[in-house]
């Protein structure tokens, strides 16, 4: 039953997005009815118009037709399966993705950190448009098969109504003989597995590079690789030859089976019914036609259940990812974000990650007020990255709360929350698209917006070489669309995703290591220079590199999970605690 819902679940979007399709396909199926109807009619007409002598023209008339209804349908047949539905499908399956990429947007961060979530994720976004063809082939195959079994059904009928038995009889071995044999199948793979595996692990070796230098190192290593292969041969040989023998038997005993009943015994009725002049020799014809395509016809009908039990698992999970009710993304939270903000502050915030115990925020309290330009310091791992995250509502507390002005933020609609950030991750991204809609993450509206790439450009000191590009802004980054495209360097690329963070309307601008590709003296400038032109924005600076924060009003220095330590610079070299001694020991090595 849910295997049936799935399926009509993917037709329904056809259904909404490309009507037409569903139309198209079931004349395309009646198209296929009437092919049957005319191979087994038209070969009673012609040996009929034979037996009783009909003139030459006649003959030639019902051959020219039945010739160019032939071509008709396979003429049609053929636009519709190489130009129509490919192009029809690919719309479907270009909506059911627009579905996915807004789904994208309203699943929570913590789902792409649950692997089991992501590569259900995955297979449904990559297997879209096949399957969209596979539920519509198989559809079509049902409606096809039914016409096709009432036409040969009705046809025998009004001829001889025993031959249906023949069919029955034919059809059942025809079917048995598929299940027998994809049960053989079944076990003779899973036997194989073992074996498929350890040629599979060879071949791996051999190919991957991780393996690529020891493979040359230790050469007395690819003997073993053989050995390996080799007993993974034998023993696939050996079941193949098992199993080889079974099937011959088999396929011997069904084809005899077969031939009985769909060629022998219809053969002798046919004689008996025709020299008792029951039936004419056209008749004779066509239902030996008939009685031959009935079995396919059923067969092609119980085919369609394990197709569908395939396209209803992957079903399964596009329905699982569409329905995903987010817990963040999908609040419902409306009161209005403030323009400006005064604090915002962390109350006894905690923390730990999806199916982790451990706390990696523990009771951290803190705040920081508008135009403030504070620096987060610490060990790596100390919770740093987690503190932002929690900070744009990507993930909640477990504990505590963050506020603004004295309200929580969860009483905030998200994702205009979200517009009070401008973020500059460390595993930040580009996109294979132009300069100015990696800056502004869309399309430029005016002649402001590329003031603002300009401006920002200027600011993270790429202007100059952006200048010098032939396509100027619109140059595309990356060479995966266009051959013009450009590279930018590891700390060109960082500067660009500044350029991104000082680009956006944001009240508070976040930079997370973002300068971890540049030498220190060049991080130390591009902080500075944010630290000193970005007047009007608050700036948290995250670093593990002190001496480029030292210039931030306030400088947090976590640990484990906690403020250990806050104050400017001076206060916290004077406290000589932890931040004077990592500031210490880093000032010792960059001297060195
Ligand atoms: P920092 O930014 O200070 O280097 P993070 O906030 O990235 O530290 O990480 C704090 C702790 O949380 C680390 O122990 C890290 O391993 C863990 N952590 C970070 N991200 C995840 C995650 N997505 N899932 C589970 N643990 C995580």
């Amino acid at each position: 039953m849910t295997v049936l819902k799935n399926n009509l679940f993917m037709l329904g979007y056809v259904w909404k997005y490309k009507k037409s399709m569903i139309f198209l396909k079931l004349f395309i199926a009646s198209l296929g009815a009437a092919y049957t109807f005319i191979d087994i009619y038209f070969i009673k007409w012609i040996f009929d118009a034979l037996g009783s002598k009909e003139s030459i023209m006649f003959l030639f008339a019902i051959i020219g037709v039945a010739g160019l209804i032939h071509i008709f349908i396979g003429f049609t047949n053929s636009i519709y399966n190489n130009l129509l539905q490919p192009k029809m499908s690919l719309s479907v399956s270009e909506k059911i993705n627009d579905e996915m990429i807004d789904k994208a947007q309203s699943i929570d961060l913590a789902c792409y950190e649950n692997s089991e979530f992501f590569d259900k994720y995955t297979r449904a976004l990559s297997e879209t448009n096949q399957r969209v063809n596979g539920v519509l082939n198989t559809f079509s195959g049902i409606i096809s098969a039914i016409l096709n079994i009432t036409v040969i059904v009705s046809l025998i009928a009004t001829i001889d109504i025993i031959f249906i038995v023949f069919g029955l009889l034919a059809s059942l071995v025809v079917f048995t003989q598929g299940l027998i044999f994809n049960k053989i199948s079944f076990k003779e793979n899973q036997e194989k597995t073992p074996f498929n595996r350890q040629q599979g692990y060879v071949r791996r070796v051999i190919y991957q590079t991780e393996y690529a230098k020891e493979v040359k190192l230790y050469q007395p290593i690819t003997l073993l690789l053989k050995d390996l292969f080799r007993k993974g041969k034998n023993g696939l040989i050996d079941i193949t030859e098992r199993y080889g023998k079974k099937k011959t038997v088999l396929t011997c005993m069904f084809a005899i089976l077969q031939l009985a009943f769909e060629n022998i015994l219809p053969w002798i009725f046919i004689a008996i019914r025709t020299f008792a002049g029951i039936i004419t020799i056209g008749s004779a014809a066509a239902i030996f036609n008939a009685t031959n395509q009935l079995p396919y016809a059923l067969n092609s009908l119980f085919n369609v259940i394990p197709q569908m039990h395939q396209h209803s698992l992957y079903i399964d999970n596009l329905k699982e990812i569409l329905n995903y009710q987010s817990q963040i993304e999908s609040d419902q939270s409306q009161k209005d974000v403030p323009k400006h903000f005064d604090k915002i502050s962390f109350k006894d915030v905690s923390f730990s990650y999806f199916g982790s115990e451990k706390k990696v925020l523990k009771n951290v309290s803190f705040d920081f007020s508008n135009n403030q330009k504070i620096a987060l310091v610490g060990t790596n791992g100390s919770g740093k990255t987690t503190l932002i995250k929690l900070l744009t509502r990507l993930y909640d507390p477990i504990e505590g709360e963050v506020t603004v002005d004295g309200q929580d933020i969860k009483q905030f609609d998200v994702h205009e929350y979200r517009k009070m950030f401008g973020l500059c991750f460390q595993d930040y991204r580009i996109y294979a698209m132009t300069i100015t809609e990696n800056i502004l993450m869309r399309k430029a509206a005016d002649e402001r917006d590329i003031e603002k790439v300009e401006i920002a450009l200027k600011q993270v000191g790429l202007y100059e070489k952006i200048r010098s590009l032939p396509n100027y802004l619109d140059t595309m980054l990356t060479r995966e669309f266009d051959n013009s495209g450009i590279f930018l360097s590891g700390g060109e690329t960082q500067k660009l995703v500044l350029a991104r963070a000082l680009a956006s309307d944001a009240q508070i601008l976040v930079l997370d290591e973002p300068s971890s590709a540049l030498d220190p003296i060049a991080e130390y400038e591009i902080n500075k220079i944010i630290l000193e032109t970005v007047k009007d924005k608050t700036v948290i600076l995250i670093s593990h590199r002190l001496s480029t924060t030292v210039d931030a009003d306030m400088i947090y220095y976590m640990k484990d999970g906690v403020i250990s330590e806050q104050g400017n610079h001076s206060e916290l070299m004077l406290l000589n605690g932890e931040y004077a001694n990592m500031f210490n020991v880093q000032a010792e090595k960059y001297k060195g």
